[in-house]
């Protein structure tokens, strides 16, 4: 596969300004969900031999969560697209300013495993919206989505418009070499890192959706039963495997035998069983073998069993954990949940700074002030109070990271700015000519301009 021929004739093809065309992005939106619906049982048979993954899974997190942007799309791209009249300031009248988004050009998305189409689908989305072409390299882990993205792509798109380049480490190492006007990366911390070198070579812009290690407090405040059912609902949906999912509790001492016994009831209710609708398998035997050895079994007060021959982890809760343990040293991404203490509320948000940004934080309380240190205290991605995971399903927030969790957001308007330059342009009327910037410099000039600036 020639990459460089490929992005030769994207670049060839995003000259002709077809790609600015709103009624051709719409068109291709439009033309991408159809093929969605027309090739759901392929998407579903891709994802379940790689994972499991149900169709209810899959159509809630991933497809109808595609369709969903790409509705979102279509309903806005006149607004979001059409040029913005701006204020003109004194110095700059007689005339007026306009902000022109415009497509950044020919983009590259590289994807993630554990949401595959989502993660790869979902930017190729904004990217379109925008008005760019682009290379889409989704996740080689989950092979199976992977082959039903491309073949849906490139077999009903042109390679001068989209493109899947399937494949994992060479592949990408090879793309990552040429010149893109955009990379939006979705993926661990240390491979953001490569892709952000590599990028910085070309003086490539990067978005990087990154990972880590995100809280969930629950304060002696907080309505129990609630916070026990969405953290749990946010944890063990795909298995844990979601960058987004509660990483580890920070309970506040005086309740944590109430919140864990409302956890195990709803670990009960929810029926995670091996090979059930509601679980999904662990992605591959790397991450099995890696997830096992983070459980330590005089820890587990619920849970704990395995069986590598499914790749089935039980969803599995671990108390009086501390920094020290195996299962704090690392984003877990899997189903074991361990449970920390504090005793004073303001503890628990110095615990979290002490660490590296999280993608997510989520605090469950039903006291304001709470609310305001946890808002205003504590830096992270995105998050919720008295709810798990849900942000990223608002369009109107931008979903993105911090530091080490990432640089950049999307979804929504925030999708559309990503891949969007801003162009600003000062459009001067040639009568009315103060005399002002012009030399000879005098007194009463600067005057004047001290005045008016
Ligand atoms: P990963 O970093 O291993 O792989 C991501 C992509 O990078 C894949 O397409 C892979 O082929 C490519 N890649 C891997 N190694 C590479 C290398 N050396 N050079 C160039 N490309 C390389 O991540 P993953 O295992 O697919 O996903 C898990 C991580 O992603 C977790 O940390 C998780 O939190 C994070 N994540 C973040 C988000 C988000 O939206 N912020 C979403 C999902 C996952």
């Amino acid at each position: 596969m020639n990459f460089q021929e490929i992005l030769n004739s994207q670049k060839k093809f995003f000259r002709t300004q077809k790609t600015k065309d709103i009624k051709f992005r719409k068109d291709n939106l439009e033309k991408l969900k159809k093929l969605l619906s027309e090739n759901e049982k392929l998407l579903l048979d891709g994802i379940f031999k790689d994972f499991g993954k149900s169709k209810f899974d899959t159509i809630l997190t991933e497809i109808s969560f595609v369709k969903k942007d790409i509705d979102y799309y279509i309903k806005n791209l006149n607004a979001l697209s059409k040029p913005k009249n701006i204020w003109t300031n004194i110095v700059n009248l007689p005339g007026s300013s306009k902000i022109y988004p415009e497509p950044l050009g020919n983009t590259f998305i590289i994807g993630a495993w554990n949401y595959p189409y989502q993660l790869s689908l979902s930017p190729m989305v904004a990217a379109m919206a925008a008005g760019n072409t682009c290379i889409l390299k989704p996740s080689e882990i989950s092979f199976h989505s992977s082959n039903a993205m491309a073949k849906i792509i490139n077999e009903n798109f042109p390679s001068e418009y989209l493109f899947v380049a399937e494949g994992g480490v060479p592949e990408t190492t090879e793309l990552l070499k040429l010149r893109f006007d955009k990379i939006f990366f979705t993926g661990s911390t240390a491979v953001g890192k490569i892709v952000y070198e590599a990028a910085a070579k070309n003086l490539t812009p990067v978005t990087l959706e990154l990972g880590g290690k995100s809280p969930a407090i629950v304060s002696k405040k907080a309505n129990l039963d609630i916070a026990a059912k969405r953290i749990v609902w946010g944890k063990f949906l795909n298995a844990g495997q979601t960058c987004v999912a509660t990483d580890y509790i920070l309970v506040e001492n005086s309740v944590k035998d109430e919140l864990i016994n409302n956890i195990k009831n709803y670990l009960e209710k929810f029926q995670y069983n091996e090979g059930s609708e509601q679980y999904t398998q662990i992605i591959n035997d790397k991450n099995f073998e890696r997830l096992t050895k983070l459980i330590d079994a005089k820890k587990v007060i619920y849970g704990g069993k395995t069986d590598a021959s499914k790749r089935f982890i039980e969803p599995t809760l671990m108390d009086n954990v501390t920094w020290e343990d195996a299962v704090m040293k690392e984003e877990i991404f899997g189903p074991i949940l361990p449970i920390l203490t504090f005793t004073k509320f303001e503890d628990a948000l110095e615990i979290i700074a002490d660490h590296e940004k999280p993608l997510a934080a989520y605090l469950f309380t039903d006291n304001e002030s709470e609310k305001e240190l946890f808002t205003q205290r504590i830096s992270f991605g995105g998050g919720c109070i008295n709810e798990t995971v849900m942000h990223l399903g608002n369009d109107n927030l931008p979903f993105g990271g911090v530091g080490n969790s990432g640089m950049g957001h999307y979804h929504g308007k925030f999708g559309f700015d990503a891949f969007s330059h801003q162009k600003s342009v000062l459009s001067k009327s040639t009568w009315g000519e103060p005399d002002l910037k012009y030399p000879p410099y005098t007194k009463e000039k600067l005057k004047w301009i001290k005045k008016l600036m």
